[in-house]
């Protein structure tokens, strides 16, 4: 219910389109109910019955006694006509407000579905990071699709069944009652146990399709991850293992979703004879009525028609409860991805600009993921004054990066504490701390766009000489002009189209570009040749000078003149100092520089 008043409330903002929109429904019902008794004169005409109508006293209603009338003044080939012409016009106008119905849920439909996205779209931005680690990416884009298109079925489905269908099922069945009270409660008797084994077989199929989803989102996370990571896929020839992978997921999907393809089958051939059946009986019980001249004939017509009307509302009933309660959880999946994590995010108390004039200090942090049992970070402790060159080295995992996510705020601190100067970081608004930092990753993160957004990403006011000022400097400048469209170069996903050593100085030029007060560099210089790791390393080096720079070093030749080496093994800092001083007084580092300087 709580999921119902939620979408009321985004059905708010187009209040106008709605109303309008019910308004047509409501009329498209009239002209539904109007629609029956019309057609009764044609048959009047056809069977040549007026002048038995003209017999009987009290004629059945106001518009029998019109025709009868016309037929005199007109005759009967005109009014044929203007019988024919009425039957045309009310279904014209029927079909008119059918349109228009639907014309003004179009930007209802289409609108709530583009706003919920964005919502959705936003939230995925704002989200921690300790979300993605701990929830799937194929779940998140179901949100974003699938369920978001559920949503736009229920709506639809919950206004034909609040203002349209109980309309028509109401009018069609007054009218069968005012025509003949026996027969219509013959025929709602038979409808009732219709209605009753179909809505048996639609609860089953509810169930199964939740499953269903469930599945098909298994399959969106396969396919993103594989697709994403294509290329260690292929390096480690595992393409068959991942294929399999993907088979029992697909085939899992395959299963569920032909158990529900076999019920939905059935249904349709068991609706369609159980409804002949009920047409039967009425055909039955209608004809010995008419035998027995309690009905007229083309008032049973008329009935018979009345009665089709009524099917098709009642049918839309039982799938449009499916239809909303499948909605109303895909409303409920979004709402409590929207609610759940606002808790989470850092709240801005204060999102005034800082400026980073002293030191960042960390005081006996100790940090654990939620998911993970595993203490990553134990009484880590140490000072990064302005200006160093602070580098982090130590095996893999010994806790290096997540060190630096706690500084640039990614993860809340748990034990412990980090001061910027003297502010705690857990109280600075997340986006005035992270304008402190630059970031280049280890593995370059570029998007499908050309050189120059990639290069400008997150700059609004720039310019293109900054733009390949900042190239010239991370060296990347002479690359960009061999590229065909030069900056304007689209470089495919992820920057496929690029080799890794263009990919990382582009990164480095978006950091030149950005020019943070503070830079932090997962250094990755190891998985390049050595002609592009001499390019990369020499833009390093422009760009850390006179900054305040914390490295996660791989290579100690980035890190020799460092201010500060911080040697950290399993989340314990085992040894700071310079590079002289550690060679002598922590095995760790000296074995690393004994192995040439190539760590983890
Ligand atoms: P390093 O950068 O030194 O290689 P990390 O800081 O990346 O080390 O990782 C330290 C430890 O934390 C590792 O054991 C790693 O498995 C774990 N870890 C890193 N990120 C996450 C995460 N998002 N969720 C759970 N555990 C994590």
């Amino acid at each position: 219910m709580k999921a119902f008043w939620k979408l009321l409330s985004r059905i708010k903002k187009y209040k106008l389109q709605f109303v309008l929109s019910i308004v047509c429904n409501v009329l498209l019902s009239i002209f539904t109910v109007i629609s029956i008794p019309v057609i009764i004169p044609f048959f009047q005409i056809l069977f040549d019955r007026v002048p038995d109508v003209m017999s009987i006293q009290s004629a059945p209603d106001g518009l029998t006694s019109y025709f009868k009338n016309l037929i005199y003044s007109q005759g009967k080939d005109q009014a044929l006509l203007i019988v024919c012409g009425m039957i045309v016009l009310v279904f014209l106008l029927k079909n008119l407000f059918r349109f228009l119905s639907l014309y003004f849920l179009v930007p209802l439909r289409t609108g709530i579905v583009r706003d919920i996205r964005k919502e959705l779209f936003d939230k995925y931005m704002a989200l921690p990071m300790a979300y993605y680690s701990e929830h799937r990416i194929g779940d998140l884009i179901s949100r974003i699709t699938l369920d978001v298109q559920e949503v736009e079925v229920s709506i639809i489905n919950m206004i034909q069944v609040i203002f349209k269908a109980p309309l028509i099922i109401i009018g069609s069945i007054g009218y069968m009652v005012y025509v003949s009270p026996k027969l219509t409660l013959f025929v709602i008797a038979l409808l009732l146990f219709t209605i009753f084994v179909i809505g048996g077989i639609s609860k089953t199929l509810k169930q199964r399709s939740n499953l269903a989803q469930q599945k098909l989102g298994n399959i969106t996370t396969t396919v993103e991850e594989s697709i994403s990571g294509i290329r260690i896929i292929k390096a480690f020839n595992a393409e068959t293992d991942q294929a399999k992978r993907f088979g029992r997921e697909n085939e899992g999907y395959k299963k569920t979703i032909s158990a529900i393809m076999h019920r939905q089958n059935l249904s349709s051939p068991l609706s369609e004879f159980l409804g002949i059946s009920v047409v039967t009986a009425l055909l039955w019980y209608g004809s010995k009525l008419v035998f027995s001249n309690d009905l007229l004939p083309e008032t049973f017509f008329a009935f018979i028609f009345a009665f089709y009307q009524v099917i098709e509302p009642a049918k839309s009933f039982s799938r449009a409860y499916y239809n909303i309660q499948k909605g109303m959880a895909a409303v409920d999946r979004i709402e409590n991805l929207m609610i759940q994590e606002t808790k989470q995010m850092l709240k801005p108390i204060d999102s005034t600009p800082i400026d980073f004039k002293n030191h960042i200090k960390i005081k006996n942090l100790s940090y654990q993921y939620t998911n993970d049992e595993k203490q990553v970070l134990k009484d880590v402790s140490f000072t990064i004054n302005k200006g160093e060159l602070v580098a982090l080295v130590g095996p893999s995992g010994a806790g290096k990066t997540t060190i630096t996510d706690l500084i640039m705020g990614f993860y809340d601190v748990q034990d412990g504490a980090i001061n910027i100067d003297d502010l705690v970081i857990n109280n600075i608004e997340a986006h005035s701390l992270r304008s402190l930092f630059g970031l280049v990753s280890q593995h370059p993160i570029l998007f499908n766009d050309t050189i120059e957004n990639n290069i400008k990403f997150g700059i609004n006011n720039t310019n293109i000489h900054d733009i390949i000022n900042a190239a010239k400097i991370a060296n990347a400048h002479d690359f960009i002009m061999q590229l065909k469209d030069g900056y304007q170069t689209i470089i495919g996903d992820k920057g496929m189209k690029l080799s890794g050593g263009q990919r990382q100085r582009l990164t480095i030029a978006r950091a030149v570009l950005y020019n943070p007060q503070i830079l932090i560099l997962d250094e990755a210089t190891s998985a390049l040749d050595s002609e592009s790791e001499k390019l990369v390393q020499d833009a390093l080096t422009k760009i850390l000078l006179n900054r305040t720079s914390i490295v996660i070093a791989h290579r100690l030749s980035t890190i020799k003149n460092a201010d500060k080496i911080i040697v950290m093994d399993d989340g314990k800092v085992l040894a700071i100092g310079k590079h002289e001083e550690l060679y002598h007084i922590s095995p760790l580092y000296q074995k690393y520089v004994d192995m040439q300087g190539v760590i983890s």
